[in-house]
């Protein structure tokens, strides 16, 4: 069922004939994204609040959408808020960016290889204002203290306070790019992006401080350049070395679109996602011990098997050159080998697949692609893999697979309409049982990438 035809079963449902639930349902896709844009609220909460306007209307009250109760503070709101409760003034610029999902490529960017990403519909935001006494101070609504650092000083900070690593990263990289960093500023974000889960919020944090700066000093680099500063923050200030995925796909999101990253170039461009298709997250908020020294491992295993075959990335080897010298390789050297090989093929297929519109082939791919990471990546653990086995058995899903580097983490399920609270609930109690913790799920959409609101 499509976006359409679930809304007009819906509209049915709440009572409507046949002839206007459908005209209704159409109103209501039609309005539901200017409404969105005009209240800063998402598609999904004017949604809502439009059906109840129109609920109202059928049981004899008016039709005006004054009748209807105000829709939920919008992030906008709550920042603008929070920035006068701390400040006692407004933002001159406000500013959001997506969190993010690996679609399909698991550890394939650091091979030279593709990786498809999601933004979606759930980010940070950020508001600042100039200040003319040369002191930056950072707020967030995560944190009850505001940080104060002085326009000249660019030191790391710790404990409490290190979050704001990631702004004074952004700050700190401007001047590497030939752009200018602003002086004195007051900073405050908030998000709905869980932190830590896998969704990137630090990659959010860093382009949505970046396009706040950016703007404030009135300086329009291209889209690429936004990107490549929150990944220096990231890598050079904070000291994580990521790849260009999280920056990537948070700076090139579009609304019903994944963003294919090719790790060659980087270059970026989008897909459409076909109409129909839902994402899942189930995060088990389990995290391996050692995930940093396995991430270092796998890292490390691939450049092995890259030389053992006579390239300088494994993006370069086919399935043909690996049967051909597998001899030369240690048998862990291949498994990795085989993982990366596959899952590059594997991320192309999915590109034809999204392009027909051939969901089911789209989730096969997934599924495939979870089956390579547990038995020949090895990245995968068994609350994992328990995760997507019982997906793969539910109906309306058509695959699943780990999200993100792995060794515990999130699984990501596509599915159909079909799916839905009442399955997501079944998965996740079954898994509670097991393991005796429920995973957190949330239903996501994909959204568009960072900007200046
Ligand atoms: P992920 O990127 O997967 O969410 P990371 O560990 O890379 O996980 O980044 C999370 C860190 O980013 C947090 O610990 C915090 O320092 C910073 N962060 C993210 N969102 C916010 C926020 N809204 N306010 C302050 N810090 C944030
Ligand atoms: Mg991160």
């Amino acid at each position: 069922m499509n976006e359409l035809e679930q809304l007009t079963a819906l509209c049915a449902k709440l009572g409507a004939e046949a002839g206007p639930a459908a005209t209704m349902a159409a109103q209501l896709q039609k309005r539901a994204s200017q409404f969105a844009a005009e209240r800063g609220v998402t598609r999904e909460e004017a949604m809502r609040y439009l059906l109840e306007v129109m609920v109202k209307g059928r049981q004899g009250e008016p039709w005006q959408e004054a009748g209807a109760s105000r829709p939920p503070p919008s992030m906008r709101e709550k920042l603008l808020s929070r920035f006068n409760a701390t400040f006692g003034r407004s933002p001159t610029v406000i500013t959001r960016a997506p969190g993010r999902i690996e679609f399909i490529g698991n550890h394939t960017d650091y091979n030279g290889g593709p990786v498809l990403g999601a933004a979606i519909d759930r980010g940070v935001w950020v508001g600042v204002a100039p200040r003319d006494d040369g002191d930056r101070r950072f707020g967030s609504e995560q944190y009850s203290q505001i940080v104060v650092v002085a326009a000249s000083e660019l030191e790391k900070q710790n404990g409490a306070a290190d979050w704001v690593n990631y702004p004074l990263g952004v700050l700190a990289a401007l001047p590497e790019f030939a752009l200018r960093a602003p002086e004195g500023l007051d900073f405050m974000v908030i998000s709905d992006l869980p932190t830590g889960a896998g969704l990137s919020s630090s990659a959010a944090l860093e382009l949505a401080s970046a396009l706040a700066f950016l703007e404030m000093t009135n300086q329009h680099p291209d889209r690429e350049t936004v990107v490549k500063i929150g990944r220096h923050a990231e890598n050079h200030f904070v000291g994580v070395p990521c790849g260009i995925l999280d920056q990537g796909v948070s700076g090139f999101g579009k609304t019903d679109h994944l963003v294919h990253v090719d790790g060659r170039g980087p270059t970026f461009s989008t897909v459409p996602m076909p109409a129909g298709a839902n994402l899942w997250i189930f995060n088990t908020h389990t995290k391996h011990a050692l995930v940093d020294g396995l991430y270092a491992a796998r890292h490390r295993e691939c450049m092995e098997a890259a030389a053992g075959l006579g390239v300088s990335a494994l993006v370069d080897a086919s399935e043909e050159t690996l049967a051909a010298n597998e001899s030369k390789l240690s048998p862990i050297a291949a498994r990795r080998a085989r993982h990366i090989i596959g899952e590059i093929a594997r991320v192309r297929a999915t590109v034809e697949a999204l392009q027909a519109g051939d969901l089911p082939r789209v989730g096969g791919l997934l599924t495939a692609s979870h089956r390579s990471s547990q038995s020949l990546f090895e990245n995968s653990t068994r609350e994992l893999d328990f995760l997507v086995d019982q997906l793969a058995a539910t109906s309306g899903v058509y695959g699943a697979r780990v999200t993100g580097g792995g060794f515990g983490g999130a699984v990501m399920a596509f599915t159909s309409p079909e799916f839905g609270e009442t399955q997501a609930a079944v998965v996740s109690k079954s898994y509670h049982e097991k393991y005796g913790a429920a995973p957190d799920v949330l239903r996501t959409q994909l959204g568009d990438g960072a900007e200046v609101i």
